[in-house]
């Protein structure tokens, strides 16, 4: 990799800036001063130092959020604020994007990095990739939703879902209830009640694959994945 993007990946400026600190000698390679922007490093084997301090590199970024209601899942909005409006400077220079959507109003569970390999098996629709919701729902979830969801709803375009597994856990004339689709359909949640003739009045994603959202995170904050979370995606 040719030393001043990593450099400008790694947030040491532009890459007209990095090419001035590397002139400057201030940037070492294995204790030897590189000079020429061009030069290529092996960010896994070489040791790189700018201004004596060892730059710890890393290609990919992957941050779990607790996503706020009134933000898009989109990198960039002329009008709307966006998840990426949430991020700080040090997270946003690895230009990461949300994997999948969360309406605007929806809240929770939201995975960001730069890992398009990552976000593509976890989105392919071959992979049944699970995403659990915690929902509100106006009206009276029955025995026969879970029954309608399991075999699969016909949406309002006609979409058949592939099957849902509907927990009903408070019943009432607001019900609370979980549901797990293996699909990434338009507001596919709210569009499945909606097939049953009940209005979904709160939406909050709880777990996406083998990844759950941390409880001790607040609306609009995030996290890095420890390791062990990186590696159940797998
Ligand atoms: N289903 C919806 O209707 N909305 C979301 O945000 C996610 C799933």
């Amino acid at each position: 990799m040719r030393i001043d993007k990593l450099l400008s990946n790694m947030g040491y400026g532009s890459r007209k800036e990095v090419k001035s600190l590397l002139k400057k000698g201030s940037v070492l390679k294995n204790d030897e001063a590189i000079k020429n922007s061009q030069s290529h490093v092996d960010p896994n084997e070489d040791i790189i130092k700018v201004y004596g301090e060892i730059v710890e590199y890393k290609e990919f970024i992957y941050l779990m959020m607790n996503k706020p209601p009134g933000y898009i899942s989109a990198t960039e909005d002329a009008r709307e604020s966006t998840v990426i409006d949430l991020l700080e400077p040090e997270d946003i220079i690895f230009e990461p994007f949300p994997v999948g959507r969360l309406d605007k109003d929806t809240e929770g569970l939201l995975l960001l990095t730069n890992d398009g390999k990552l976000a593509h098996q976890l989105l392919s629709p071959k992979k049944k990739v699970g995403k659990t919701y915690y929902a509100k729902i106006d009206g009276r979830v029955t025995e026969d939703d879970i029954i309608t969801f399991n075999q699969g709803v016909a949406l309002d375009d006609g979409y058949v879902t592939k099957p849902a597994d509907l927990k009903i856990l408070t019943r009432g004339e607001i019900s609370e209830i979980e549901v797990t689709i293996i699909e990434g359909k338009f507001h596919q949640v709210k569009r499945m009640f909606q097939a049953v003739e009940k209005e979904v009045i709160y939406l909050k994603r709880l777990s996406m694959g083998n990844l759950t959202l941390d409880p001790e995170l607040q609306l609009g904050e995030y996290r890095e994945l420890s390791d062990q979370e990186y590696r159940s995606l797998k």
